[in-house]
């Protein structure tokens, strides 16, 4: 099972003391051979964070990368290999609030492109809103998502795909479980090679529905992944 902690744009030098509980727990955790945990601080925690985890199992991950991996003129921008120079062996790719920025799914299958190349492992993110739920287009958004998305890419059994509907990320709402089960049931058939995660308001609450959702591989965890004793509470829940 996949844990996966999006710190999102929160954390400083300091936050990295939250870490030791983690690496703790991880360490007498008699589960820890079924799970990969996968650490996504913003980029200027990166390299301190790899220190940090350098002889644990925990991986380390960014948020976002630019489309090119030369180097050049982008200014604010970040590209695969800086990343990976600094420790990261993953990127998320497509979340809803990069995408809100304006980030079309054509530019995510560039950057999806550029991260494989480059030697990074993909979280790609793909999630319907409140009005495409409510008119049922779920399975139609999700579906353009994947096929312009992964458009001409071949090696896609690495990508690891992350559901995260719009309306649940950050709203403490989570998917009814039938409607979830359907869901990742839908994207299993399409994608049967890719480990599929849940994303959107995880918690060490909600986590004992979650679990009953048994065709997932993993979640995506925002919010309560800053909280090292919630994303623990989170871990330990998934196997009681
Ligand atoms: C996320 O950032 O991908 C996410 C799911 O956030 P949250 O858990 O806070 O809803």
């Amino acid at each position: 099972m996949y844990f996966i902690a999006n710190w999102k744009m929160f954390g400083d030098t300091n936050s990295l003391n939250s870490l030791n509980k983690v690496i703790k727990f991880i360490k007498l955790f008699k589960k820890k051979r079924l799970i990969k945990i996968i650490y996504c601080p913003p980029n200027t925690l990166i390299d301190l964070v790899s220190k940090k985890l350098k002889n644990t199992n925990i991986e380390v991950g960014s948020q976002n990368c630019h489309e090119k991996d030369d180097y050049g003129p982008y200014t604010g921008s970040v590209n695969c290999s800086m990343l990976k120079n600094v420790g990261a062996k993953y990127v998320i790719i497509g979340h809803s609030e990069v995408r809100q920025s304006g980030e079309s799914n054509e530019l995510i299958n560039k950057k999806i492109q550029t991260a494989i190349k480059s030697g990074l492992k993909v979280i790609f993110c793909i999630g319907e809103t409140i009005q495409q739920k409510r008119k049922k287009l779920t399975k139609k958004v999700l579906s353009k998502q994947i096929k312009l998305g992964l458009n001409k890419i071949k090696n896609k059994k690495t990508i690891i795909i992350a559901y995260e509907p719009v309306w649940s990320i950050g709203t403490g709402i989570i998917p009814k479980p039938l409607d979830l089960l359907k869901t990742i049931n839908f994207l299993k058939k399409k994608l049967k090679n890719n480990k599929i995660l849940y994303g959107g308001s995880v918690n060490s609450k909600n986590i004992n529905q979650l679990k009953l959702i048994y065709n997932l591989d993993g979640y995506l965890i925002g919010g309560a992944s800053q909280d090292p004793k919630k994303f623990i509470d989170i871990i330990k829940k998934t196997y009681n």
